[in-house]
């Protein structure tokens, strides 16, 4: 089981800043200046240089990948998924621009029926946690629905209204240019089954969270495995059913191997931010200490800090953690563009 990150941002797309580049390469020749560097040397030492130096956590919003062999599931379509999309179709498609060619014809005409005996050959499984903008926006970048060898299922709680929003946003050529309706891909839609779904070698289930207008965790497992992906919720003690959504949540995380949450807010933000619907670190990882996690992944960094804050965050928690719960094993870490985590492997 593999889990790979292609938008950890949350809200709105945030790309890094020259300020934030220029603070990088100076650190990066602080730390050259105390080695004897020769040209030929220096890809090796980009590569050992740590990864906030050589790298960004980045800006895209909400997507994830967990993948086996050729089962490829997909959570969130936020601006992430662009770049997974690449990987499928790394030039235009000749559907994608026979689509583009065709944008005066009539956007509520039928999707050209396929070509007899031609088969989709790339089938993908998008899950989706829930429709705020910044988990959505992506899709209409997304080249493999370009294509007619894709097969998408798309998956959700009340998914006819998630169908509904996936259309807007490509409903009007004032909007976006393609209609969604026109697609070449096969689309089809599924309510995310109550009792859980199975999707070889994956088993899934869900848990419904606290977020404006609703969003919901997945818990994965295969291979003895269990990964649980959390984004968008707050747990406010003020809300009078508090203890049984938390004590819901801890049930649903418990022992899990990986658990990759909304950690939008730093805790000192989130009190300002109470009702908005997203979390603190430092609450969280005092849950997943108590609840046996293994491995926290901080996720849905929000828009307004840069590398140094977080990483500054993951400070913070880690030091509460070895503080409060010293006998914890607990790894926290940032969810980061490009990481990925080979679980086959441990
Ligand atoms: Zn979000
Ligand atoms: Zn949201």
């Amino acid at each position: 089981m593999r889990i790979r990150f292609w938008g950890v941002r949350g809200s709105i797309p945030t790309p890094p800043s020259s300020y934030e580049l220029r603070d990088k390469i100076f650190n990066a020749i602080t730390i050259a200046l105390d080695t004897s560097l020769r040209p030929r040397d220096i890809p090796s030492f980009i590569n050992m240089l740590p990864h906030e130096v050589k790298s960004f956590v980045g800006g895209n919003t909400p997507c994830l990948e967990i993948s086996h062999g050729k089962r490829i599931l997909i959570f969130d379509a936020g601006t992430g998924i662009r770049n997974l999309g690449k990987l499928f179709t790394p030039t235009p498609s000749k559907d994608h621009l026979e689509a583009l060619e065709n944008l005066d014809h009539d956007p509520k005409a039928e999707r050209a029926a396929p070509e007899e005996n031609v088969q989709p050959t790339l089938r993908l499984d998008l899950i989706l946690t829930h429709t705020h903008w910044d988990h959505i926006q992506g899709l209409p970048f997304f080249t493999p629905i370009y294509s007619r060898n894709t097969h998408l299922n798309i998956y959700g709680h009340e998914i006819a209204e998630k169908k509904r929003y996936l259309e807007i946003q490509q409903s009007d050529p004032r909007l976006f240019p393609i209609n969604f309706d026109t697609l070449p891909a096969e689309i089809v839609f599924h309510e995310f089954p109550a009792t859980g779904l199975v999707l070889e070698p994956f088993t899934l289930d869900s848990l419904k969270l606290p977020h404006p207008g609703g969003s919901h965790a997945f818990r994965v497992r295969a291979f003895d495995k269990t990964v649980v992906f959390a984004t968008d919720y707050e747990i406010s003690s003020d809300a009078p059913d508090a203890h049984r959504k938390k004590d819901d949540l801890k049930e649903f995380i418990t022992n899990a191997d990986v658990f990759i949450s909304d950690t939008q807010y730093s805790y000192r933000e989130s009190h300002s931010k109470e009702g908005w619907g997203h979390s603190s670190a430092l609450n969280i990882v005092e849950m997943a200490v108590e609840c046996g996690v293994k491995r926290l992944y901080l996720f849905h960094h929000d828009p307004g800090y840069d590398d140094q804050k977080l990483y500054d965050i993951l400070d913070k928690a880690s030091s509460f953690a070895r503080l409060l719960y010293p006998q914890s094993t607990l790894s926290i870490r940032l969810a980061a563009e490009d990481v990925i985590i080979d679980l086959t492997e441990e």
